[in-house]
């Protein structure tokens, strides 16, 4: 393990190990480290899928600054015992909670590279850039998207959309909005028309759709939400409807936010029917994909997401089905000089130049809030060259064949009853009970239950006013033998609950 480095006198505060020794050290303690986190995906299925957290170990972080120096090895053993055993569980194949992705070995050791660079990717000319221009390229490949359009790595869809509002609000409005903002008016001059946007998604649509209204300043009053069919798809008539509704009281239909997987049952909406009715009304045409997009990889799912390339601005998580460590969200937009009007500014110590460092313009913070971004891309292309995309639509396949399995399972047992549609790879569903007004809180008592069991984590949402057993299966390990596990346990723990509830009424 020990190399030969030519030994320099170091600032004593220099924080890297001070000698040939300690940098030995180091080494045995990254390697044992590595060790661990290989034995944890390896081993996965031998333990829990989530525990509670006991009230000794929460205690644990509730401790003052530390100013006084304490060996790695004995935090990495902290870790080890008291925040490795009590995450949340979405690296377990027994995980269905929300839509979380399952994470990598090798997008494990991407995140490690980075992080031993320490890339800041704000701007600047650099290989990093490249690559984060690589998979933007890959992406615009990947939804037919023209070589004049943009991309971005963000924290999450949750920015991704943000951003699509801003820049659509910024077409709408002009580019003087950035300086005179939503009220029109700038100070020596007389007020500008003012538009009043107005926005629109599903009902089955994500809650930062209306967050992104709230903090782009239009406000979640001007977000109209549309109904959903019974397919849990965007109504477009009602879309249509409301749109001219707006229209003649004077408003200014502005943004649609599509959605292509939603969070409650994994609904797509009709891409190409909203891109129809964005064309007629020149209205910008989003599509929140925070799951689903990737399903472009996949054979199964790329059919239903038709329409998807017509999209103005399009926005993912490469973390969900794209099995990417946390966080690696990503934006794409069509008009890329648009997208670049709405964030690019002028900065004294961002100034640009043709050679040397300071080139390579326009840089990654001209189109976007963040000035210092981290290196997400790497793990994302070593995820993507690693596995193919092939590979990683066939897990994206193979989700949606056990959500069927999982359906068929439900829809063969007279305990449990489906309680939407499953179009990819979400399942709700419920625990049948003769008490009308005791259902509800039988199935959100029988989840927790399960999750406690350690055995099976779904989440749950509220489907037609009822709550429902919600199974989103999203990571790349889990198979037929979690899923039975998962029944399995529903049935016997949702037994036992009845037995409970029938002594508490005796
Ligand atoms: C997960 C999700 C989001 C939010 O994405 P984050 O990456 O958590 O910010 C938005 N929309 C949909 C449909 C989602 O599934």
């Amino acid at each position: 393990l020990k190399k030969k480095v030519k030994e320099v006198a170091l600032p004593s505060t220099a924080l890297d190990p001070q000698s040939a020794d300690e940098w030995s050290l180091m080494r045995q303690q990254g390697h044992r480290m590595l060790d661990d986190m290989f034995d944890y995906a390896q081993d996965i299925r031998e333990r829990p899928v989530w525990q509670p957290i006991p009230e000794i170990v929460r205690s644990e972080f509730v401790e003052p600054i530390p100013y006084i120096e304490t060996d790695i090895a004995e935090v990495h053993q902290q870790f080890m015992q008291s925040i490795l055993p009590y995450s949340v569980g979405n690296t377990h194949p027994g995980f269905f909670g929300w839509v979380h992705g399952g994470g990598t070995a090798v997008g494990m050791l991407g995140e490690m590279l980075s992080a031993g660079l320490n890339a800041n990717l704000g701007g600047r000319d650099q290989i990093p850039i490249v690559v984060e221009h690589q998979v933007v390229q890959w992406m615009r490949e990947l939804f037919r998207f023209p070589i004049t359009s943009t991309g971005l790595f963000v924290t999450g869809t949750s920015m991704a959309n943000m951003i699509a509002v801003w820049v659509a609000r910024n077409k709408a409005l002009g580019p003087l909005v950035r300086s005179t903002g939503l009220s029109g008016t700038q100070s020596n001059q007389p007020s500008l028309p003012t538009k009043k946007l107005v926005g629109y998604t599903s009902a089955g649509a994500h809650g930062c759709i209306a967050q992104a209204m709230d903090l782009c300043g239009i406000g979640t009053d001007s977000l109209r939400v549309i109904a959903v069919d019974r397919q849990f798809q965007m109504d477009l008539k009602a879309l249509e409807e409301a749109i001219h509704k707006d229209l003649e009281e004077g408003l200014t239909p502005f943004f649609i936010a599509g959605t292509a997987g939603t969070v409650d049952v994994g609904a797509i909406d009709d891409l190409t029917g909203i891109a129809d009715i964005a064309a007629r009304n020149d209205i910008w045409f989003h599509v929140d994909g925070a799951y689903g997009a990737l399903g472009m990889l996949s054979q199964v799912v790329a059919p239903l997401l038709n329409g998807i390339e017509r999209a103005d601005s399009i926005a993912f998580d490469f973390h969900k089905w794209g099995q990417v460590p946390y966080d690696a969200g990503f934006i794409l937009v069509r008009d890329g000089s648009m997208h670049h009007q709405t964030f690019a500014s002028p900065a004294a110590y961002l100034r640009r130049e043709s050679r040397g460092m300071a080139a390579g313009s326009p840089w990654p913070c001209d189109f976007g809030p963040d000035l210092s971004r981290g290196f997400r891309a790497l793990k994302t292309w070593f995820t993507l060259k690693v596995f193919g995309g092939n590979r990683l639509g066939e897990v994206i396949s193979e989700t949606c064949r056990l959500a069927q399995y999982l359906a068929s399972l439900i829809q063969d047992n007279p305990n449990l009853e489906l309680l939407a549609p499953v179009r990819l790879n979400i399942v709700c569903f419920r625990y049948r009970h003769s008490d009308a007004s005791l259902i509800d809180l039988f199935n959100s008592e029988l989840v927790a239950d399960l999750q406690e069991s350690g055995v099976s984590a779904p989440s749950t949402t509220t489907i037609n006013g009822k709550i429902a057993i919600r199974a989103a299966i999203v990571n790349h390990r889990t198979g037929n033998v979690e899923i039975e596990a998962m029944i399995a346990a529903i049935l016997k723990l949702g037994a036992k609950r009845k037995e409970i509830t029938k002594k508490k009424k005796q």
